[in-house]
């Protein structure tokens, strides 16, 4: 039986069917998060609800009940700083994760001051503009940043994870990475992502074909083909930062002055922060 964690919505007859599976389960609606941790809990471990919000941050009603129910929450702005100010204490005694859209340039800041207030977060690309100066400070004092302060995600994730001989996929912060996470669909249509789900790129259906999965051929050739991008003769083929970007943003025409400065100084960030854990402390005497 595979290990994955499974992506679906909080259907009562879908869950009864998963038994014993570790869920991530994305809502839109609040209001619904403690049915969910409930209904989950009955026959299967709650992985995470992610709580995706159109509203900012400071509007979002935190309830008590949430402290111990692991939340990673997608708000499209941060809000007011005075009417989160109430929450700060129970945000950062949760078991929540904070996430902001990088459309919005004050979010970058205000990831800073979360992450300067021990509060687990991070930044979701939600397509528009992206800022990459913003983000690029951001990064660096997510990776370099001396003060005490919590992770900054994908940041953190990349310089923790990052090798220097191999390609880092951090797609995992969004459960989204097909090597540890599987998304199904309430008439049990099976899929690699979130977007392959909601544009109906299938690759399986059944409760049953999730027990099997490694051995589904659309499933293991996503594995052979994810880093096809390094065959061809494009522009991410040749960028030396495709080892952790793995040419996500191919979309963009200018990659020179966007994505390739950015991804070459987290690379850079992720070799020092590798090279730190590795060195084995300062040694005075070095012959
Ligand atoms: S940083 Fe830009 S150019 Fe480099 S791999 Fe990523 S998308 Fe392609």
């Amino acid at each position: 039986m595979t290990d994955l964690i499974i992506v679906c919505p909080g259907d009562e007859k879908l869950l009864a069917k998963l038994k014993r599976r570790r869920i991530v389960v994305p809502t839109k609606d609040e209001k619904a998060v403690h049915k969910i941790h409930r209904e989950v809990s009955k026959s299967n471990d709650l992985h995470a609800i992610k709580l995706e919000t159109e509203k900012s941050l400071s509007a979002l009603s935190f309830k008590e009940e949430w402290v111990n129910i692991p939340l990673a929450i997608y708000a499209a702005e941060f809000g007011e700083y005075k009417e989160i100010l109430p929450h700060l204490e129970q945000i950062r005694k949760s078991n929540a994760r904070i996430f902001l859209s990088s459309q919005h340039e004050f979010n970058y800041t205000a990831l800073r001051i979360l992450s300067s207030l021990s509060i687990n977060c991070g930044l979701y690309f939600n397509g528009g503009v992206l800022h990459w100066d913003r983000m690029n400070d951001l990064m660096h004092f997510a990776i370099y940043g001396r003060a005490r302060h919590a992770p900054v995600e994908p940041f953190d994730w990349l310089a923790s994870h990052y090798m220097p001989a191999a390609y880092t996929e951090y797609s995992a912060v969004y459960f989204d990475d097909p090597s540890r996470y599987i998304h199904i669909n309430e008439k049990e249509q099976i899929a690699l992502t979130g977007l392959d789900l909601s544009k109906g790129n299938f690759i399986g259906e059944g409760i049953e074909a999730l027990e099997s999965i490694e051995e589904n051929r659309k499933y293991t050739d996503w594995f052979s083909r994810r880093y096809d991008t390094m065959l061809g003769m494009n522009e991410c083929a040749f960028c030396p930062a495709f080892r952790i970007c793995l040419a996500r943003f191919s979309y963009l025409r200018n990659k020179k002055k966007t994505c390739k400065i950015f991804f070459t100084d987290l690379q850079d960030a992720a070799d020092y922060y590798y090279s730190k854990k590795n060195s084995g402390g300062n040694r005075v005497w070095q012959v």
